[in-house]
C-alpha cells in the first residue's frame, strides 16, 4: 500500500502531467474496457446493487457527460448505428413487438378483425385526437409508448392494437367527412373508379381504407408541389390518370392500394431507403 506522502506525490505529479492518463490509455487500447470487463463478470450482483443504490448519481454524473461530448457520443452512436444495420432492424423490430404484445393483450393481432400479419398492424388512439398527439412527440407511436415505459416502467393507458385498415375507417368515421373540402369526397371517388375502385393487391373495396399511391418515386415530390392545396393536389391526380389511361390503356403513375398494403410498401420503401443510407 502506499503511504499518504507517496499518494500526494503521484497526484501532484499527474496534476503536472494532465495528459498522461489519456496518453497511457491510447497506449494501451481495450486495456480498461477489458479490466472492468472482467471486474464485472466476477461479481454482477455487486455492479447492479451498486448502480441501483446511486442511480440518480450516475444518471448526473452521466448527463454532465453527456452535455459535454453531445458531439463526440453522437458520431459514435452513428458510426455504430452505420457498421451495425442488423443489430439496428432488429432493436425497432422487437421494441415494435413489445408494444403489439402488451397492447394486444398478448395476441398480437386487430382489436377489431383480428388481423395478425404484424407488417398490418398499427398503434391506436382509443379516444381520438392522434394527430395532435403525434405532433407533439415528433415521432412513432409505438416507439414513443415503449421510451415511456422503459424510463417509468409504466405503459401509458389509452391505446389498443389496430390493423391500418381498421384504422383508417376510424379515423375517416371520426373527422373523414368534416375533413374533406367541399367537392373533395366527389373527385376522390372519380379517382377510384378510374383506378379500378379496389386494392390493387387484395381486392378490398371499401373506400374508408383505399389510399392512392404512387407507383414511381415522385410521390414526395409530387406533394411538396401542392403543399396547403390538397383539392388542385387530386385535380392534377385525376387529370394525370385520365390522360395516362387514353395514351395506354391504363394507369401509370398511381394505384389504389388498401391501407394494409399500403403501411406494408412504405416499410419496404422505408427499409431500403435507410440501407441505401448506411451504406454511403
Ligand atoms: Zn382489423
Ligand atoms: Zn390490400
Amino acid at each position: 500500500m502506499k503511504t499518504m506522502e507517496e499518494l500526494s506525490r503521484s497526484g501532484r505529479w499527474l496534476r503536472q502531467n494532465p495528459d498522461y492518463n489519456k496518453i497511457w490509455r491510447e497506449a494501451n487500447p481495450g486495456y480498461i474496457k477489458n479490466y472492468n470487463k472482467i471486474r464485472y463478470a466476477a461479481n454482477p450482483d455487486y455492479y447492479r446493487r451498486q448502480y441501483i443504490e446511486h442511480r440518480e448519481e450516475y444518471r448526473k454524473m452521466h448527463k454532465k457527460w453527456y452535455a459535454e461530448n453531445k458531439e463526440h457520443s453522437n458520431q459514435v452512436s452513428r458510426n455504430w448505428a452505420r457498421t451495425h444495420p442488423e443489430e439496428i432492424r432488429a432493436y425497432y423490430r422487437n421494441g415494435r413487438l413489445a408494444v403489439l404484445d402488451h397492447y394486444s393483450n398478448g395476441t398480437t393481432a386487430c382489436a377489431i378483425c383480428g388481423e395478425d400479419n404484424v407488417g398490418f398492424l398499427t398503434m391506436d388512439h382509443i379516444e381520438g385526437g392522434g394527430k395532435k398527439h403525434l405532433r407533439e412527440i415528433g415521432r412513432p407511436l409505438a416507439f414513443w409508448l415503449l421510451h415511456q415505459y422503459r424510463k417509468t416502467g409504466v405503459w401509458p393507458k389509452g391505446f389498443q392494437v389496430l390493423c391500418a385498415n381498421d384504422n383508417s375507417i376510424k379515423r375517416f368515421e371520426e373527422n373523414g367527412y368534416k375533413l374533406a373540402p367541399n367537392g373533395m369526397t366527389k373527385l376522390r371517388s372519380k379517382i377510384r373508379s378510374l383506378l379500378g375502385d379496389c386494392c390493387a393487391i387484395c381486392g378490398l373495396d371499401d373506400h374508408r381504407a383505399l389510399h392512392i399511391e404512387h407507383l414511381g418515386n415522385d410521390g414526395s415530390e409530387e406533394r411538396k408541389r401542392f403543399v396547403g392545396n390538397i383539392y388542385a393536389y387530386y385535380k392534377h391526380i385525376l387529370e394525370k390518370a385520365k390522360e395516362e389511361i387514353s395514351l395506354f390503356g391504363y394507369c401509370k403513375s398511381y394505384q389504389l392500394l388498401c391501407a394494409n398494403h399500403n403501411l406494408e410498401k412504405q416499410m419496404k420503401v422505408q427499409i431500403k431507403e435507410q440501407t441505401k443510407k448506411n451504406k454511403s
